[in-house]
């Protein structure tokens, strides 16, 4: 049987194994598209660095007269660690917030400890109680999709919301940045409350999660619309080459790398290095290398070099591990490895609902109540 072509983007390094992929006259692909479309919105330059100033002030003005003006996701990698040091910088009063959902490794904690201790930042933890946790992730791993990492994803931005309106605080800092992590296909990463609640109540033995919030959408929309509460991808602002941020990182806040992009954390090790690739043929180094590429941060040429003909490397020791601690068997595991894959679209999700919704959603995106982003990955 002649096996189906791959077509790769002209661009960077993506191709069509990626299912919602789709390439223009020009060969070049939808995520490329969209990393030109946030390159407008967020351009660099003098022009970005007077958006940072002006928004700087707007969170020092709402936050005047409380003890934090804004609130940071800290994870101990380095974009969340960067985020927290820049905000310290522009002078800015954030409070950290970790969420300890058992996978930590050695490093992000003292990573951790290191950036609040050195920048002066106090940091709120919520941990989240393990059978909970460990339940959440089991039902995500026997679901079939390549989802498995969303109940730690969606938690943290849960615990964000939460806590902001708890303290009374307007502005989240965000720490992705679209020009070194790119911007996953919806193929490969997608969450939602409805989502998220639909496969736990399949495949979960516990019933209700009370250790730690998933925000419903309802909440969400009381969060963006009526409390205001605004999300600033603070890094999108600033020159972001990630060599110099580690060497800055390390020498400010004793801030040390674990090598692999998110291996901060055992359970997405495993997850990004293991899982995927065998489980899904996903190979997440596309989308980083993809991003770099797009923002001049490597060539084309040195991108296919890293990634040709080697397979992700993983460590057998952190698969055992992980295996062990969520208490499968040989023959659970097995038996996920082996299962047909799935996707969202088996599962009920708001997806259809964004997507019917999509031009008040862009209303709103231009209001600059809810992030671009969600407009460009899923409702366009
Ligand atoms: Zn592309």
């Amino acid at each position: 049987m002649e096996q189906a072509k791959v077509q790769t983007c002209t661009r960077c390094i993506l191709d069509s194994t990626v299912a919602d992929i789709w390439f223009d006259e020009k060969g070049v692909c939808k995520y490329c598209h969209i990393h030109d479309e946030m390159e407008k919105i967020f351009p660099e330059g003098e022009e970005s660095q007077k958006k940072l100033l002006k928004i700087v002030e707007e969170i020092k003005k709402k936050g005047k007269g409380k003890k934090y003006d804004c609130i940071a996701g800290l994870s101990g990698g380095r974009d969340s660690t960067f985020v927290l040091f820049k905000a310290v910088e522009l002078g800015l009063r954030p409070l950290a917030v970790h969420f300890d959902y058992g996978w930590n490794s050695d490093i992000s904690v003292s990573n951790i400890k290191n950036a609040c201790e050195k920048l002066n930042v106090d940091l709120h933890t919520v941990v989240a109680d393990w059978e909970e946790f460990k339940d959440l992730q089991v039902a995500f791993l026997k679901s079939g999709t390549p989802d498995a990492d969303i109940p730690a994803d969606y938690a943290i931005y849960s615990i964000l919301y939460n806590t902001a309106y708890k303290e009374g605080i307007k502005y989240i800092l965000n720490g992705h940045s679209f020009r070194t992590e790119g911007t996953s296909p919806i193929s490969w990463t997608y969450m939602d409350s409805r989502y998220l609640k639909a496969v736990h109540k399949k495949f979960g033995k516990i019933k209700k999660i009370k250790s730690f919030s998933i925000m419903s959408l309802s909440k969400l929309i009381y969060y963006m619309f009526f409390k205001r509460i605004r999300e600033i991808r603070l890094i999108e602002y600033v020159e972001y080459i990630k060599d110099d941020v580690d060497v800055l990182l390390s020498e400010k806040v004793n801030w040390k790398y674990y090598s692999g992009h998110h291996h901060e954390n055992n359970y997405t090790k495993f997850f990004q290095s293991f899982y995927l690739p065998q489980h899904f043929g996903f190979d997440k180094r596309k989308t980083e290398l993809s991003a770099l590429i797009r923002s001049k941060q490597i060539t084309r040429d040195e991108a296919i070099k890293e990634i040709q003909n080697t397979e992700y490397p993983y460590d057998e020791k952190v698969v055992d591990y992980v295996i062990n601690k969520l208490g499968l068997t040989e023959v659970d595991f097995d038996k996920i490895m082996k299962a047909k894959p799935k996707s969202f679209n088996d599962y009920p999700t708001y997806l259809p609902l964004i997507r019917a919704l999509k031009f008040p959603i862009k209303i709103a995106v231009k209001l600059h109540i809810i992030p671009h982003i969600l407009y460009l990955k899923y409702a366009k």
